[in-house]
């Protein structure tokens, strides 16, 4: 089973992701995590997406196209992926399309993390605070003006992505307001569902 979750920054994509992949023996594929590894290793790719990821602007598709189609051949990836964090354009969900037939592997769901904007704000303010609580690195992005970007961002360049997915009839809605059993529940439900079926 591949999955995609799609949400604004903060929304709850990797916490529930880590819930999926313990309980559906799933891979999940963070984007964001992969380009901070690339990063932090110096590599060309890291040095490309460095700058533009500390300003919440997005890489480049075909950059992070090669990046995911590599990953997803390594054989953790062979009982499904939760893809978190991409697609993040419509040509980036192209891609995937035809990387997914060409394995003919379909996505059985693609799920929409909803939280309001005020929420995500507040989110952001307390995983600033723990992480400075903790002695541990805040990342270069995790500050309210970027956050503001990343949103816009997402408004403009994600956000398209809602409707193609939903005339693909595999678009449904959770709210992730509530809290994190609430959305891993709602999340199973709509999964069991799409697996039964
Ligand atoms: P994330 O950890 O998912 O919030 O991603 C952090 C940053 O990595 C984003 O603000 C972008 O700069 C970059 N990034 C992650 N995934 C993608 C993607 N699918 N397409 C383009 N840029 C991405």
């Amino acid at each position: 089973m591949n999955i995609i979750l799609i949400g604004p920054p903060g929304a709850g994509k990797g916490t529930q992701a880590k819930i999926l992949e313990n309980k559906y023996g799933l891979k999940q594929l963070s984007t964001g995590d992969m380009l901070r590894a690339e990063v932090a290793a110096g590599s060309a790719l890291g040095q490309k997406a460095g700058g533009l990821m500390e300003r919440g602007a997005l890489v480049p598709d075909a950059l992070i196209v090669d990046m995911i189609a590599g990953r997803m051949e390594q054989p953790d990836c062979a009982g499904g992926i939760i893809f978190d964090g991409f697609p993040r354009t419509v040509d980036q969900a192209r891609a995937l399309d035809a990387m997914l037939a060409d394995k003919e592997k379909p996505l059985a769901a693609v799920i929409q993390l909803t939280v309001d904007e005020d929420e995500l704000v507040n989110r952001l303010n307390t995983r600033i605070r723990q992480a400075q609580d903790a002695g541990q690195d805040v990342r270069p992005d995790d500050n309210e003006e970027t956050l503001r970007h990343r949103l816009e961002v997402y408004h403009s360049q994600t956000a398209p992505i809602l409707p193609y997915y939903e005339s693909a009839g595999l678009l449904q809605a959770v709210n992730g307001m509530e809290n994190i059993d609430a959305v891993s529940t709602a999340i199973a439900t709509i999964l069991d569902k799409a697996v039964s079926s």
